[in-house]
């Protein structure tokens, strides 16, 4: 235990101290609620040690040094650049470090009993936490979060058979890498890695992001393929041995390191779920209601651990939700969209269904037709918006450098049921990239400005 006196009795016990359940803690505690969270790693969970953060962080910095190598045509020549990786990962390591720290700050400053152990359910009302402390409780909260898929024959050894927590934690650039997996975990490791110079192979069941807009996808990949990235689509690793990793059809890829990013499943090891009568589904998921209760009515469950979408951003909300509704709130979790970013280059950001589905009208806007992309050089790139037949927004997809901030933008129009009007008749701040979601409601009003879609019979080109 890290603060306090062991408490005979909480009003809610969370489990795992991610950004779900740190969340949850923090609410409840602003409730009023006498709290206590259990964490077996460290406070921040995945997100701010292993995961978002962490790639956040090397994407960035694998930017500049890309950038800096590749500016020719701005008329800037560098002369020798150089990376220090060692000096990489101490900042890696230092932002996540600061990170944690804070939320033990936030904890601490919301009266909240942190308890560093694993945390296993006795009963309904009790857990026992693995330094034999026995905690009671009224309510809980379960977010224990994901674990990386396992691969038959890739036994993760952190030398050269590595998984992401691994990957994102090098204080080396490897010369060659092989990824197998293709969703969006790959695609933003295997392109800080391109950046930073390593050979990089992508081994894709099918193709690389496979279940994203293929246009979206395509600009991703041509910009993949000019980082010298190789992706084997359709194909499947069998063995590594020697440095070489083999695939079903023979072909054999020098890899000095291969990571495994094939997904993520739920992590409920050591809970005793079935000791509080909590059920979970045929993946393993915990099931849930509205509210985000479990089949034991005092248990609630949040995050990675409940299911799709396994995001960041999901499970902070449903901290919020979950801790309301165990203090005895009238909520539900009701959000109409979980908006997505893959931090690509360039980066895609998705909010809603841009599907053309009966009713549904879908209108694209070029970056090759915005001033900020112009200036810039991005002008491969894209708004997407679609809409039903009252103008009522209910999707929209960017492919453009600031993705992950102008989608929020998005979120909030979905949410509130906004019509092309309303985002059509925003002023939205000039030259930003911004501008691309306002000029795709115009073009889908019908009075497009900066781009003639007459050139194109009329039609999205
Ligand atoms: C490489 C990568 C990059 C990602 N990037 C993004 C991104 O940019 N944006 C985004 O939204 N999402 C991203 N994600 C997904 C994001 O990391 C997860 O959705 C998020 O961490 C889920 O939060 P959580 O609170 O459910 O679980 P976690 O963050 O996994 O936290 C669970 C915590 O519970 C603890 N725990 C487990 N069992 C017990 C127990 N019995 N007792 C005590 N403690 C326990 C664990 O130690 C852990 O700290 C990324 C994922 C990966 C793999």
């Amino acid at each position: 235990m890290v603060m306090g006196e062991i408490p005979e009795e909480v009003d809610l016990a969370v489990v795992g101290g991610g950004v779900g359940g740190y969340i949850a803690a923090i609410r409840g505690a602003e409730l009023g609620m006498r709290v206590a969270l259990v964490e077996k790693e460290k406070l921040g969970g995945h997100c701010l040690n292993y995961a978002c953060i962490p790639s956040k962080t090397l994407i960035h910095i694998s930017d500049i040094y890309y950038d800096a190598l590749h500016s020719e045509r701005f008329g800037i020549s560098t002369g020798s650049i150089s990376i220090d990786p060692k000096r990489m990962y101490d900042w890696r390591m230092s932002v996540s470090k600061k990170l944690e720290d804070g939320v033990a700050f936030l904890c601490k400053s919301n009266q909240i009993d942190v308890f560093k152990g694993t945390g296993t359910f006795i009963s309904k009302s009790s857990i026992q936490i693995s330094d034999g402390v026995e905690l009671k409780f009224k309510k809980a909260v379960i977010a224990t979060g994901s674990t990386p898929t396992v691969l038959n024959g890739f036994g993760i050894n952190g030398k050269d058979i590595m998984d992401y927590k691994q990957a994102l934690m090098l204080d080396y650039i490897p010369k060659s890498i092989a990824i197998i997996g293709a969703g969006y975990v790959a695609v933003e490791i295997g392109t800080l890695y391109a950046k930073l110079g390593s050979a990089v192979s992508i081994i894709a069941r099918s193709d690389v992001l496979s279940k994203f807009d293929r246009e979206a996808v395509s600009i991703i990949k041509k910009r993949m393929a000019a980082l010298g990235i190789k992706i084997y689509a359709n194909a499947e690793a069998k063995s590594y041995e020697n440095k070489a990793l083999k695939l079903g059809d023979g072909t054999q890829i020098t890899a000095e390191l291969v990571v495994v990013a094939i997904g993520l499943v739920p992590y409920t090891d050591a809970l005793g779920l079935e000791n509080a009568g909590v059920k979970t589904d045929g993946k393993g998921f915990i099931t849930v209601d509205r509210r985000l209760c479990t089949s034991a009515d005092n248990i609630f469950a949040v995050g990675d651990v409940i299911g799709e979408p396994l995001l960041a951003h999901k499970a902070m909300r449903q901290g919020v939700v979950a801790a309301e509704a165990a203090y005895g709130k009238d909520v539900a979790y009701d959000n109409l969209v979980v908006p997505a970013v893959i931090f690509s280059d360039p980066e895609i950001a998705i909010a809603g269904s841009i599907e053309n589905l009966d009713g549904i009208t879908v209108k694209k806007f070029p970056l090759s037709a915005l001033g900020r992309g112009i200036a810039l050089g991005e002008t491969e790139g894209f708004a997407k918006i679609a809409y039903d037949a009252d103008n009522v927004v209910k999707g929209v997809e960017l492919v453009s450098p600031d993705a992950n901030a102008m989608i929020a933008e998005a979120a909030l129009a979905i949410e509130m049921g906004s019509t092309l009007e309303d985002i059509a008749d925003t002023i939205h701040p000039h030259p930003t990239f911004s501008e691309s979601i306002q000029e795709v409601a115009e073009a889908a009003l019908g009075r497009p400005i900066h781009f003639f879609y007459g050139a194109f019979g009329g039609k999205t080109p």
